[in-house]
Order: structure tokens, then sequence, then C-alpha cells
């Protein structure tokens, strides 16, 4: 699927569009989910234009996807979510429901704090 430029997400990375950020990297952003449907939910997003999560390992450099994954585990040690534990989902395309077609990871836990 080619990548639309007009979708949220994209625009979201241009500060066009406000969002609630956690965490800003050389090659990802993260920030919190509209609707959170745990205690902590969080997105995280590549800067770069992927549709979704294969599209991204198959396209992007090294560095990205190195880059990404340790963004990830940043967020869980920040957020506080190694005790409580959590969910990483990346949904792609119609069976996985994909709203918004810009490659996400969606980190739902708990905070050990809470
Ligand atoms: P999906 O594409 O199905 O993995 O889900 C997209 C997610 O993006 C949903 O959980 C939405 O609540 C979330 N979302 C949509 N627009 C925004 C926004 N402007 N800021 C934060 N989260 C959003």
């Amino acid at each position: 699927m080619q990548y639309d430029r007009s979708n949220i997400f994209y625009k979201i990375i241009n500060k066009e569009v406000k969002s609630n950020i956690v965490l800003e990297g050389k090659h990802f952003l993260a920030f919190h989910d509209i609707t959170p449907k745990a205690p902590v939910h969080i997105l995280i997003i590549p800067k770069g234009c992927y549709v979704d999560y294969n599209n991204f390992v198959l396209n992007a450099t090294d560095e990205e996807i190195v880059n990404f994954n340790k963004g990830i585990s940043e967020i869980i040690k920040l957020m506080k979510l190694e005790e409580g534990g959590f969910r990483l989902i990346s949904n792609s395309g119609k069976f996985g429901n994909q709203e918004v077609m810009h490659m996400h990871v969606h980190i739902l836990g708990k905070s050990s704090e809470e």
C-alpha cells in the first residue's frame, strides 16, 4: 500500500497536530493514545513514512529499526511497566483493523506506581 501523507500521525510528527508527547528519539516519537484502553496507553511511531509494521521492517534502515525498538524499552522503563507487565500491539491492514495508516506500536500496561 502507498503511504498517504494526509494521515494524522504524519501531522503529529510534523507538529501540525498537537499530541501529548512522552518521548522523542532520532527516529521515533511516542505519545499518549487519545482514547486509552489501559491505565498506560502509549503509541510509538517511526518518524519515517512507513504504512505498517512489515513495511517498516522491510524498508527502514537498521539504525531506524534499532532506535525504534530501544525507544520501546525506554518507554517501558520511563512509565515503570516492567513489574506490572505490558502488551505490544501493531495492527496491520484490514484483518488487523488498522485505523491510522502510519506504522505504530501500541504499548499498553499498568505502572507499578499506580
Ligand atoms: P489502530 O490504527 O487501529 O492501531 O489505532 C490507532 C490509534 O490511534 C487508536 O487507538 C486511536 O485512539 C489513536 N489516535 C488517533 N488519533 C490520535 C491522536 N490525534 N492522538 C493520539 N492518538 C490518536
